[in-house]
């Protein structure tokens, strides 16, 4: 049994030559360490022509950005891959492969992605990917719906469950999403120009209300094993391809809260486009991101109810018109869930480059105060915001 040790470079070669599952493993020669994320430290592994062939994820006991001063669980790492292995069973065209995962060294080695692309810079950039809002609505109902009780037997969504628990994850999700904001805390982060907005967050009791719904949940609502941090910069693409990556937030939760963090990062990027792009490219950008969120919620629904019309097992849950009206529940979760997912990246700890990056600062502050208050508005009327098109109607009435 190896004891955790933070990788060097050469220790995440030898660990890609070990468990890396290729046929000559003795090509492996150099690792570059990559990793632009938070939390964890990401090695490339290259052979001698300098083509990277794998990739080395490790957790280290601690956040990255922060430093040691915020301790943070290792097991991370064992949700991460078994959160993705999971999927990948699932739904293997739009999931990074996980080759193998070493608990003791928190460590994981996986298929190089080098050749796709992270969403949100191509968001950011305005290249468009024509089917991977399609894709990601697919990759969604594909692993939520086999890892809920629509499919599993009882005993063994229960097992799974508890194999998925993830408590000190889930902790900062509990905390960033659903209450630094709405209340002073030393992590929130936004513009002195926006305290007004930020004070006006605090003192909102329907908005409280809201997330407190929300908050709860996320706390008790054990439907499908999430991603549970599938915003943009989790997500790889290509051209025809879409593959999710970064699944340390993985747990079992209500399935909106996936849905709505996906569209809330369109949203994003729909907020923060007229300050990215200039004036016709930001309008055609922002008109695709509406298109977007309908294709990812179109197809997220007709693959869930076409799985649930073949597969589900439960006699009870397969009584007809059941799936729907689950889904309809699902629809108003993930806008609620889509509405903090803007409030919590333009007041709170994280941010998102679509917005953060903008050069000019009065733009800037525009579109954090846009997210804000699309967000306020999302949260609190979510109960009467029942449709996908009753959402992109609301969203442009926001501006
Ligand atoms: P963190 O958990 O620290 O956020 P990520 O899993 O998001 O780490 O990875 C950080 C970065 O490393 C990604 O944005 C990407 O640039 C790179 N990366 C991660 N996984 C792969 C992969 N399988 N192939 C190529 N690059 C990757
Ligand atoms: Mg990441």
């Amino acid at each position: 049994m190896s004891h955790y040790y933070t990788f060097t470079a050469d220790d995440a070669v030898a660990f890609a030559r070990q468990f890396g599952g290729l046929a000559d493993p003795s090509g492996l020669v150099a690792a570059r360490e990559v990793g632009d994320g938070n939390l964890n430290l990401v090695f490339k592994i290259f052979d001698e022509s300098g083509v990277s062939r794998l990739v080395v994820k490790q957790a280290l006991p601690y956040v990255r950005c922060v430093g040691e001063s915020w301790p943070l669980t290792l097991d991370r790492a064992r949700l991460e891959a078994q959160t993705l292995i999971e999927h990948h069973r699932h739904s293997p065209a739009h999931t990074v492969k996980i080759r193998h995962f070493e608990p003791a060294l928190a460590a994981m080695v996986m298929d190089d992605l080098s050749d796709h692309r992270i969403w949100r810079g191509e968001l950011i950039a305005g290249r468009h990917y024509p089917r991977a809002a399609a894709q990601l609505g697919r990759y969604l109902a594909d692993a939520l719906f086999h890892t809920s009780d629509f499919f599993l037997h009882p005993h063994e969504k229960k097992r799974q469950v508890a194999a998925f628990t993830n408590p000190e994850m889930c902790e900062i999700t509990e905390d960033l999403f659903f209450t630094d904001p709405y209340q002073e805390q030393e992590r929130n982060s936004y513009p002195p120009q926006l305290e007004a907005d930020a004070a006006a967050l605090r003192d909102d009791l329907p908005l409280h209300q809201a997330v407190a719904g929300l908050k709860h949940r996320f706390l008790s609502g054990a439907e499908a094993l999430l991603h549970g941090d599938i915003h943009s910069g989790s997500i790889f693409v290509a051209e025809g391809s879409l593959k999710a990556i970064d699944a340390e937030f993985g747990y079992y939760g209500p399935v909106g809260f996936d849905i709505g963090t996906a569209i809330g990062n369109l949203l994003l990027n729909y907020c923060g486009a007229p300050g990215q792009l200039g004036l016709r490219e930001a309008a055609a950008a922002r008109e695709q991101r509406l298109v977007d969120i309908q294709t990812l919620w179109h197809t997220f629904q007709t693959q869930f109810l076409s799985l649930a019309h073949e597969k589900t097992r439960d006699a009870a849950l397969a009584v007809p018109g059941y799936a729907a009206l689950f889904l309809a529940s699902v629809w108003r979760d993930a806008v609620g869930f889509c509405g903090t997912e803007l409030i919590r990246r333009s007041v709170g700890l994280s941010h998102v480059a679509d917005i953060d990056t903008i050069a000019d600062e009065e733009m800037r502050h525009a579109c954090l105060r846009h997210a804000i208050a699309l967000g306020r508005a999302l949260v609190v009327l979510a109960p009467r915001i029942d449709s996908v098109e009753a959402l992109i109607a609301r969203v442009r009435q926001y501006g």
